[in-house]
């Protein structure tokens, strides 16, 4: 199930984000397909701070991944830009990283496609113009945690 929602700014982003963080549970993994600058690490933001862990995201680029822990729930970000090997993938520690109390975000996913579980939120990002974005959730059939979001 695919749905679709726009924003017309960046905060208006991070507002959606918020309410998809308010609705992820441990286990979840997101995948972030769209270019560069589409709002990926925004979007992120807002979810880091829907599940309650502050507004302190900044991309992974370099780092590769970053963490931010909570007492229920963490949330792992990852920058998989510069990963093109199962080997590269496994220093990153993203096998590690998947448990029950954590939510993976992964940006530029497409270059881990094969290693993306079956279960996986798609977050497709499009960029409209400078200001506006065209954002698709795709849940796995029966999930409809995402169908009715207002932001
Ligand atoms: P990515 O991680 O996909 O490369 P970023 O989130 O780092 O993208 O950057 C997105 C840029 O686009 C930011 O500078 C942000 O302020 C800007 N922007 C403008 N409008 C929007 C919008 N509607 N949603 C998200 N970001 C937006
Ligand atoms: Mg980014």
């Amino acid at each position: 199930m695919t749905k679709v929602y726009k924003t017309s700014s960046a905060a208006e982003t991070i507002a959606l984000g918020e309410e998809i963080g308010r609705r992820l549970k441990g286990g979840d993994l997101i995948a972030y397909s769209g270019g560069l600058g589409a709002g990926k690490t925004t979007i992120t933001r807002g979810i880091s701070i829907g599940m309650g862990l502050g507004d302190e995201v900044t991309s992974p680029t370099f780092a590769l991944v970053n963490e931010y822990r909570g007492d229920r729930l963490s949330l792992v970000h990852f920058d998989m830009y510069r990963i093109n090997s199962a080997d590269d993938l496994e220093t990153t520690g993203f096998f590690d990283y998947m448990d029950e109390d954590t939510v993976l975000a992964v940006e530029w996913s497409e270059n881990i496609a094969e290693e993306l579980p079956e279960d996986a939120l798609r977050i497709d990002i499009q960029r409209i113009d400078e200001d506006s974005r065209e954002i698709s959730i795709t849940a796995p059939e029966g999930d409809d945690r995402f169908e009715d979001i207002s932001y």
